[in-house]
């Protein structure tokens, strides 16, 4: 163990150590949390429509624990298939105007049940360079071939479909909206070459389920790709407020990933409190419209103050918003200072990101208010001031 605690002082001493700081939600004061006894305005969770702590949500899990009980006791395989689950994937497939869907016990086993299903020694998966971890280790375990594309980068995702054409299996995968930089992904260009190459096109909805499209079905949809898209991925970690995952597509996708993908296989089915709180939380994810427009428009004034400050904060339309600070220690800084001014916000350091983009990645919610949101850029501009950030601190 001697070695871990050199190797660990090493990273202390780079600006490069995580910690787990203890945060508490505060009943009736969404958009806050609290650390220590101090209240924050939270600036980096991705409850992004505000439904994390909503009543209807919460009894509905409550109704559910007192009836069905606090785990499924099996896989689904075996007799954790409670009969709300069928219910929840069916009402999954009937929102996205697809075939069949598939719930997974959260995202990042999705994805490694995807892409381990889907691809494996003689195949190729195209990936975004700036794709979420988990799609980075799912391929891990595929064992596959690994053909990571500069992010966002066409041409040469063009290049490497031309380097692998004779493969067996070809997949691209991508992120909807990138959860680190907060652009989206090209997705009319990806339809094409994987039409043009015969290759799957696997969509990660993280960050867009929710957000985008008429009933918040995700990015896909907003652009009228949903058909195109080979296998869609998305969360109820994030904009749902509450946990797990579910893919969706054609009948032959859901029947082989019932059949292929280990996560599903080899544990235990999700709680059914948990199932019953997602199908809630569905509900209101189609039918209140109103939390994806004051996001939006939390999301506009935030972004707009920080680039009147004069920061680099790109340009996309995202709920995530990353202010660039470039070295790792000043991030470190920015994010100390930020909550000594009320603000709760992570410095986001390599290997997340590329070495010399360290960045305070900001996530916005339907549940802050525009005063209070342009309040926080004029307190980050005094940071920023203060440590000499800019827009001059370009990194990716
Ligand atoms: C958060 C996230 C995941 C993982 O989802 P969990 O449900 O939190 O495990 C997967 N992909 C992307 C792009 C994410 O941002």
């Amino acid at each position: 163990m001697d070695g871990l605690a050199n190797e660990l002082e090493a990273l202390n001493r780079a600006s490069s150590v995580r910690r787990l700081l203890d945060s508490a939600s505060i009943p009736d004061r969404p958009g806050y949390i609290l650390r220590g006894n101090r209240a924050l305005l939270d600036l980096c969770s991705n409850d992004y429509l505000g439904l994390a702590r909503h009543s209807a949500i919460a009894e509905a899990m409550r109704d559910s624990l007192l009836t069905e009980g606090a785990g499924a006791g099996a896989s689904r395989y075996v007799t954790g298939n409670f009969p709300s689950y069928g219910l929840l994937e069916k009402a999954l497939a009937e929102w996205q105007n697809r075939e069949a869907a598939l719930v997974f016990a959260n995202g990042y086993m999705a994805n490694v049940g995807v892409i381990g299903a889907l691809a494996s020694r003689g195949d190729v998966v195209f990936s975004d360079r700036f794709n979420h971890a988990s799609i980075v280790d799912g391929i891990a375990i595929s064992r596959t071939e690994h053909a990571r594309y500069r992010h966002n980068d066409m041409e040469h995702l063009r290049f490497l479909l031309n380097k692998y054409r004779d493969k067996r299996r070809k997949l691209i995968v991508t992120d909807a909206v990138f959860s680190m930089d907060g652009d989206r992904a090209r997705l009319t260009e990806l339809v094409a070459l994987k039409m043009e190459y015969g290759a799957m096109l696997m969509v990660d909805e993280a960050h867009s389920g929710g957000i985008y499209g008429q009933r918040g079905e995700g990015l896909g949809h907003e652009l009228g790709l949903e058909n195109d898209v080979d296998i869609h991925m998305g969360t109820f970690s994030k904009s749902f407020g509450v946990y797990g995952a579910y893919v969706c597509g054609s009948n032959t996708l859901i029947r082989w990933l019932v059949n292929k993908a280990r996560p599903l296989m080899y544990s235990t089915a999700l709680p059914p409190s948990v199932v019953a709180g997602i199908a809630k939380s569905l509900e209101l994810v189609r039918t209140e419209h109103w939390r994806r427009e004051r996001l939006s428009a939390a999301s506009r004034v935030f972004r707009s103050s920080l680039i009147e400050a004069g920061f680099n904060v790109g340009s996309d339309d995202t709920p995530i918003v990353p202010l660039l600070v470039g070295d790792n220690d000043r991030a470190l800084r920015f994010s100390i200072a930020l909550e000594e001014e009320g603000i709760a916000a992570v410095a986001i350091r390599p290997p997340t990101v590329p070495a010399g983009t360290a960045r305070i990645r900001f996530t916005l919610s339907a549940s802050h208010t525009v005063n209070e949101l342009k309040e926080a850029a004029a307190r980050i501009r005094g940071i920023g001031l203060r440590l000499g950030v800019s827009d001059s601190c370009n990194g990716s």
